[in-house]
């Protein structure tokens, strides 16, 4: 399979509405990307987010991020298009999961590709397949498969990736409701070898027939979630009414906070040349953007430079950033990851600053406001801290220092290094107690919670001390909602 080099520079610039990037895309365009993707023969999948996955993404620093770093996130709901003008350009339309899936699945048929549903009750992955080839006659259909519930970690992982490769489809759908779909998504597309991915919440339900839709009318006039609601509304009213208090309350706030200003600092000069070359970052000014292929020309003109270099990105011209502005740093800053750098941000103005911490953006995007700062940040990405370490103390005690961050990209060559060391000491008898420092993770999802666990009762079933120490920030707010603060927290 021709595997093809992938920058998010390259990619269309995504719109930032309260935290989260959103793809201007028409169906029709969404349809023309899923075939394109499957095509290029490289692993990707999309996201159809509403307003309650931006809720949810504010205390899920996991969430947020598997929407930050994803291919193609669309808008499914109303309300995220009215607003999207308030920090913008605005949203063309709405691309909702449950319209776009039927589309999506039509064009499959059209190509010959197949599709695999996963997810749901018993039952209803079938039915919705039925009804699909029904209305697609001839749509090849892989397989399906409902797994019994049950939270991520605990979920028969193995038995799922089997049922898949054996089946071998070219289009998953997954049904688990989000935000769960999105984390078992990003814990396995990148091994999975199936092109491209979907998460698609109660999709099947409506698909079946054992949810109805609302009337075309209803749907027409933005207010589905009105009618979701009054006919489930044990389930919905609470989460809906939620939303509803966090649209208006968070509009109006980050509407103000976007429009920026406030005092400015005194700006500080630009590090010299030399210190920078030093520190493996290249300075850069920015200016504000007045046209999506303004933005798109400074990317593109980037891009040599994050291949090498982490930037540190002058903002004293900006007095507010647009949703397309952030947007670009965004694609930036998941550009310079990919290449083991970071974006820095350099004279925020108070107004940018504030904005940005009300948006969660500033774990991804960091601001720094003295040289000092910089350098320190930038020495966390050297090696070392970036990576962990494995420490042999002697007299049986075994130091893990968890990395800068540990996420499904690079926990197999930790578990490598871990189990090579704990299992060489405890072969020779002389294993007695670990110590897991987390001070310095800054990030983990939930495929490392995963091995985290794991480890935990590897080292109880050999009878050995565990201890964890130092999780905080979002690390620590990954582990309390997961529930493992008390099993993993110090
Ligand atoms: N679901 C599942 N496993 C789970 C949780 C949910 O298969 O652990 C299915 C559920 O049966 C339903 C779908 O996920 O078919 C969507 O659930 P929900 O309506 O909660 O998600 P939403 O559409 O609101 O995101």
């Amino acid at each position: 399979m021709h595997l093809q080099k992938e920058t998010a520079l390259q990619e269309k610039t995504p719109l930032v509405i309260m935290g989260i990037p959103f793809h201007d895309m028409t169906f029709e365009e969404t349809v023309s990307w899923a075939l394109e993707r499957i095509r290029s023969g490289r692993s990707g999948y999309i996201i159809t987010a509403n307003l309650d996955f931006v809720m949810q993404s504010r205390r899920d620093p996991e969430l947020q991020r598997i929407m930050l770093e994803a291919d193609l996130v669309v808008a499914d709901g109303a309300p995220l298009v009215w607003i999207s003008r308030m920090f913008g350009p605005k949203l063309r339309q709405r691309v909702t999961g449950s319209d776009l899936t039927p589309m999506l699945a039509g064009a499959c048929r059209d190509e010959n590709l197949s599709i695999f549903a996963l997810g749901a009750a018993r039952g209803v992955p079938q039915k919705a397949m039925d009804a699909l080839k029904e209305k697609y006659p001839g749509l090849q259909v892989a397989g399906f498969y409902s797994p019994p519930k049950a939270d991520i970690l605990d979920m028969d992982h193995e038995d799922i990736l089997r049922k898949i490769r054996d089946a071998g489809p070219d289009l998953l759908l997954v049904a688990f409701g989000a935000p769960k779909q999105e984390k078992w998504i990003n814990m396995h597309f990148r091994e999975w070898q199936v092109p491209l991915a979907i998460g698609i919440g109660g999709t099947l339900d409506f698909l079946a027939g054992t949810q109805r839709r609302a009337p075309l009318l209803v749907q027409k006039a933005g207010m589905e979630w009105f009618w979701r609601m009054l006919t489930d509304p044990r389930r919905l009213l609470g989460r809906y009414a939620s939303n509803l208090v966090f649209l208006a309350r968070e509009s109006i706030r980050l509407g103000r906070l976007s429009r920026g200003g406030g005092p400015k600092n005194e700006p500080l000069p630009v590090p010299q040349d030399a210190i920078l070359e030093d520190l493996q970052a290249v300075f850069i000014p920015m200016k504000p953007m007045a046209s999506r292929t303004a933005l798109q020309t400074f990317l593109e003109r980037l891009l040599p430079v994050v291949q090498t270099h982490s930037l540190v990105l002058d903002l004293s011209e900006i007095k507010a950033l647009n949703s397309l502005e952030l947007g670009g740093l965004v694609a930036l800053e998941k550009t310079c990851r990919k290449y083991k750098g970071r974006v820095f941000l350099w004279n925020a103005g108070r107004g940018i600053q504030r904005y940005l911490q009300a948006c969660g953006l500033t774990d991804y995007l960091r601001i720094v406001d003295t040289l000092e700062e910089l350098q320190s940040q930038l020495g966390k990405l050297q090696r070392i801290v970036r990576e962990g370490s494995v420490v042999d103390m002697g007299q049986g005690f075994l130091k893990i220092r968890m990395p800068l961050e540990l996420t499904v990209t690079n926990l197999e060559d930790f578990r490598q290094k871990v189990d090579g060391i704990w299992d060489r000491l405890s072969a020779q008898g002389g294993l007695d107690e670990i110590t897991i420092d987390a001070g310095q993770l800054e990030f983990i999802d939930s495929s490392a919670l995963g091995f985290l666990v794991g480890l935990k009762k590897k080292a109880q079933a050999q009878n050995i001390l565990m201890e964890f120490h130092g999780f905080s920030g979002d690390a620590g707010k990954t582990l309390k909602l997961a529930r493992l603060d008390k099993l993993l927290g110090s």
